[in-house]
């Protein structure tokens, strides 16, 4: 006896939903390396004076340099690339400055905080140095003795802007 067989009807298919898909970007090479350059400042705090009371505020979680993601000091200049120079600089710790400034990779920024590192501050005589820009290039200078922690990070987000404006050589030859 022939099975009665029911042939099977093929369902329509149903309409799948596109998840919304992040398929591809462009940007140019200096915007990407720009933006997670100024998200990764990894500062040296090199403190010689009484601006350090206030680095350490403007380090406190108060302030929140985390935000910036500029929170994390390093140690050691080779793991660094913003110097920053807090406080009063004397001749005789001139080479040593010099010397940490060449230490670090490139690329490096160095900030001058607060008026004794910017220009000798009140200390006009032989023994300190009258600006760090005697013997190292400055990218930011911070006003004040010592500078408000608020002016500091001021500073820290124009440095950033202008890092994202930079335009960043990767190999040799990049143009
Ligand atoms: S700027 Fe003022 S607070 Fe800062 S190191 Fe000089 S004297 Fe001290």
């Amino acid at each position: 006896m022939a099975r009665n067989i029911i042939p099977i009807q093929p369902t329509p298919a149903q309409p799948v939903a596109k998840e919304p898909t992040f398929d591809y970007f462009t940007t140019k090479k200096d915007e990407l390396v720009g933006w997670a350059r100024k998200f990764s400042i990894f500062p040296y705090p090199f403190v010689t004076a009484c601006c350090g009371m206030e680095f350490m505020s403007v380090s406190s979680t108060l302030y929140d340099t985390d935000r910036f993601g500029a929170a994390l000091p390093r140690f050691t200049p080779r793991q660094a690339d913003l110097l920053m120079v807090v406080g009063t600089v004397s001749h005789k710790q001139a080479p040593v400055l010099r010397r940490i400034y060449e230490q670090m990779c490139e690329p490096k920024w160095v900030m001058a905080f607060g008026v004794c590192a910017t220009s000798g501050g009140f200390y006009n005589n032989y023994a300190v140095l009258q600006g760090i820009d005697k013997i190292i290039p400055v990218d930011i200078y911070v006003p004040g003795c010592p500078p408000r922690p608020e002016t500091v990070i001021d500073a820290i987000m124009q440095l950033q802007d202008r890092i994202a404006g930079d335009h960043h050589v990767i190999l040799k030859g990049d143009f």
